[in-house]
């Protein structure tokens, strides 16, 4: 499946690629889920992870949820914590699931190199 050009793929400066080493790295544009999808090698192909921090907080935040809605982790000790599944319900562990599934497989994509410091 070949994703779908951006009318202005402008390449970023100061970024290359870590499989072929050429510097054509273009911005993916926004998409449904992030206004940040990462990068694109206009060389090869090849996708690269964009905002690392975003994901990694993504991963943190939708385990934590997943412990809580299943009842793994007590945050209080007492009945706050089905006060608390309430709110986040057992029956939204698979949207967490996704919102982790997409977050790592993000996170796995090689991440763009950087060939000249920024200002
Ligand atoms: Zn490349």
């Amino acid at each position: 499946m070949v994703e779908k050009e951006s009318p202005a793929d402008t390449v970023e400066p100061g970024l290359s690629c870590p499989r072929c080493h050429m510097v054509q790295i273009a911005e993916l544009p926004a998409n449904g889920i992030t206004p940040h999808p990462g990068y694109r090698c206009l060389s090869c192909g090849t996708r690269l992870r964009g905002m690392t921090a975003t994901y990694a907080f993504v991963i943190v935040v939708g385990v934590a949820l997943i412990a809580v809605s299943a009842g793994v982790v007590p945050i209080f000790g007492d009945d706050r914590d089905a006060r608390l599944r309430g709110f986040l319900s057992p029956y939204l562990i698979p949207l967490y699931f996704i919102a982790i599934a997409y977050a790592v497989r993000e996170v796995l994509r090689p991440r763009p190199r950087r060939t000249l410091t920024r200002r």
